[in-house]
């Protein structure tokens, strides 16, 4: 004996309106749906019995009997499907009620839409494919950023038909085997199965009278050039992303992506490392022995003065703070890192010789206390 109480099953009142119990209906199918709720077994139950429940009270007449009857007998009633079971027999009466109520109004209601993944024109439609590219930049254009061009053969919407595929409105029509929503259900017990429907490859709709252009599928190839926007910061191995730009999917489904993969080409002054970028820069070891000040080259063109204190040491580094390359992602910008090589004098005259000579003779062990520490460490290896 059922004694279900429809209304609070669809969760309204008694005095709802027609709208009102579609819509509730509507809402509760939606969530309860047994594509949405695999492998749970209370929701496969709540699905049946909301169904069942708008089987009687979605219809006028079935309802003005249950609200005279009360909690019912529905054969002593004479409406309705036997109910004896406490629900609907198969889920297939289930799924029939929903697609009775809904499968033929898509387009019209979002929440509908989002369901079955958009509207009546948009209904299954297949994204097109992405694309890749690769490119070359100097260091320069890396660090500073650039602008490219790619001159690629896409597919694109075809201007002809704009995408429909049809070559008239009236060319397009809804899909027999599906009946516009792109997939078929397939109910086997409690179980439900959805696929794309395969006689218009989840399209929802069948094209009678195709475009000329396009011969039905929508859109063309065309060669274009692809304006490129390439961040400050790059480096070799990464990848930039732009939506939208590889092939536009068939009959107004949505383009695939375009891929850069980026390759940077080796300068012969800076080193890329991260955002921090290297320059070995040489100095002379009486600029090194009395400290400078010296004007470095950065990657942006501009010099950056800096100080070289007295007694700096050969592969010694100095920081410039900021002067390195942007972050491709916005951080903050990377450091300029001076590596100082100590340039040996070559080809000396003999005065500079003699002076040397002179210095030489003058020179303390304080003056060099690298030489001091490593005699030190090789006298604790030997004694060990
Ligand atoms: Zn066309
Ligand atoms: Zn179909």
């Amino acid at each position: 004996m059922n004694s279900s109480d429809y209304y609070k099953e669809l969760g309204i009142s008694r005095d709802a309106t027609q709208e009102e119990v579609k819509a509730a209906y509507r809402k509760n199918a939606l969530q309860y749906h047994p594509d949405k709720n695999q492998g749970n077994p209370e929701a496969t139950e709540k699905f049946k019995k909301i169904s069942q429940a708008y089987e009687i009270l979605g219809d006028a007449e079935k309802r003005r009997n249950y609200d005279q009857f009360g909690t019912h007998d529905p054969r002593a009633a004479g409406f309705g499907p036997s109910d004896a079971a406490g629900g609907f027999s198969s889920m297939e009466e289930a799924l029939r009620t929903f697609m009775h109520a809904f499968g033929g109004s898509g387009g019209s209601d979002s929440v509908f839409d989002s369901f079955f993944g958009g509207g009546s024109e948009e209904v299954g439609a297949q994204q097109g494919a992405s694309k890749k590219i690769n490119i070359t930049l100097s260091f320069e254009e890396a660090v500073k950023g650039t602008e490219k061009e790619a001159s690629m053969t896409n597919y694109v919407c075809c201007s002809t038909c704009n995408g429909l595929g049809a070559a008239s409105a009236s060319g397009i029509k809804k899909c027999p085997a599906c009946r516009g929503c792109g997939q078929i259900h397939q109910t086997r017990g409690f179980f439900s199965m959805s696929s794309v429907c395969h006689q218009c490859y989840g399209q929802g709709k069948t094209i009678t009278d195709p475009c000329k252009t396009c011969h039905g599928k929508g859109r063309v190839k065309k060669k274009q050039i692809v304006p490129i926007k390439i961040p400050a910061g790059v480096d070799t191995g990464m990848r930039l992303r732009m939506s939208g730009y590889g092939d536009v999917g068939e009959r107004g489904g949505p383009a695939g992506d375009l891929h850069i993969f980026i390759t940077v080409n080796p300068h012969n002054v800076f080193q890329r490392d991260g955002d921090n970028i290297i320059i070995e820069f040489p100095i002379s070891f009486v600029e090194a022995s009395l400290g400078c000040k010296k004007e470095i080259p950065t990657p942006t063109g501009e010099n950056v003065r800096i100080s070289i204190p007295d007694g700096t040491q050969s592969g010694k580094i100095l920081r410039v703070k900021g002067g390195g390359s942007p972050n491709v992602r916005g951080k903050s910008r990377g450091d300029l890192l001076v590596k100082l090589l100590i340039e040996t004098p070559v080809r000396l005259t003999s005065d500079q010789k003699d002076l040397l000579k002179k210095f030489q003779e003058l020179e303390t062990e304080r003056n060099n206390p690298l030489q001091g520490n490593f005699s030190e460490k090789v006298k604790v290896f030997f004694s060990k």
